[in-house]
């Protein structure tokens, strides 16, 4: 148990900013300071994201569906546009912006799909990048350290687990 878990916003924002550069530090610590391989490190991360997970409540933040454009593919559409009875052009049209790298988004943010109570209305057939969203707990956490430090201003989950890492992982008791 983190007997330290920070979830307010404005304040997840300041810190992150506040620790820019450590954090960088911290991602040079975990691709080369450490020994652990990738399945070691992705273990660690899991253990710690359990820990903190069932101590912050998604639903009393929604900050992802609320502060991120969120990505969407043609099975997203597909499933989306199927449960409002709707074509995937249909649905392109109302809900979906191309980028200039041909991705997909949701065209609006806050999601248009979050409900008042700051419960998903389309849980059952959300887009992957909001199933896998923080992605903790995805193979090869050391490959997206850059994105969990874009993350930790947003989701007080990552930035609660990415801190505890730091105590962990020994990176402040070796003073980087
Ligand atoms: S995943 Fe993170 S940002 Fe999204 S609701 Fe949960 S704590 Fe908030
Ligand atoms: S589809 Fe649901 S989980 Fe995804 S951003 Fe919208 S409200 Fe959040």
């Amino acid at each position: 148990m983190n007997d330290r878990i920070i979830r307010e916003i404005p304040l997840i924002e300041r810190y992150s900013r506040h620790n820019e550069a450590e954090d960088m530090r911290f991602r040079t610590y975990l691709k080369v300071g450490i020994d652990h391989s990738n399945e070691e490190l992705d273990s660690v991360v899991r253990e710690v994201t359990d820990d903190v997970w069932e101590q912050i409540d998604c639903t009393k933040c929604a900050n992802c569906c609320k502060s991120l454009q969120i990505e969407v593919n043609k099975e997203d559409i597909r499933r989306l546009a199927a449960k409002f009875s709707m074509t995937p052009q249909q649905f392109t049209r109302k809900y979906v912006l191309t980028g200039t790298d041909n991705s997909k988004y949701f065209a609006a943010m806050p999601c248009p799909f979050l409900g008042s109570d700051n419960r998903c209305t389309v849980y059952d057939v959300r887009p992957a990048a909001c199933r896998d969203y923080p992605f903790l707990n995805k193979y090869g956490f050391r490959t997206r350290t850059f994105m969990m430090i874009e993350s930790t201003a947003v989701c007080p989950i990552v930035f609660n687990v990415w801190d505890a890492l730091k105590d962990r992982l020994k990176f402040r008791s070796k003073k980087q």
